[in-house]
């Protein structure tokens, strides 16, 4: 319990500090000071704005198979992924034709040995 006392305590003493930085940067009267960090904070600011719209680039989400892309990428992954759905979907179709095929098969094959049973 000691230990989370002290780092609660150094994080205080931290906050304290970077506060004063801040009070002392912000009302200074040195103009000088304060271009330097309205240029630095700007720099920031484009850097920020630059990574969000990296990220909100990648932010098309196809709506088949949910995956994301950027917008480039994003058309003809549309276009493949459409199409590959379309195959899927004929394919489970095919295959439910021959689950059904196979169900008849095997029905008509109970009724011949009934009928085979009868006939003896
Ligand atoms: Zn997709």
């Amino acid at each position: 319990m000691l230990s989370i006392s002290e780092d609660t305590h150094s994080q205080r003493v931290h906050f304290l500090w970077l506060q004063k930085q801040l009070d002392d940067s912000l009302y200074d009267q040195n103009e000088e000071l304060y271009r330097k960090w309205r240029k630095s904070f700007n720099k920031y600011l484009k850097l920020k704005t630059k990574d969000w719209i990296m990220k909100s680039e990648a932010n098309y989400v196809c709506r088949i198979c949910e995956k994301k892309f950027k917008e480039g990428v994003f058309k003809e992954h549309s276009k493949e992924c459409l199409e590959l759905s379309e195959w899927k979907k004929q394919l489970k179709k095919k295959t439910e034709e021959i689950d059904k095929a196979c169900d008849t098969a095997f029905e008509r094959k109970q009724e011949l040995r009934v009928t085979e049973t009868i006939a003896r």
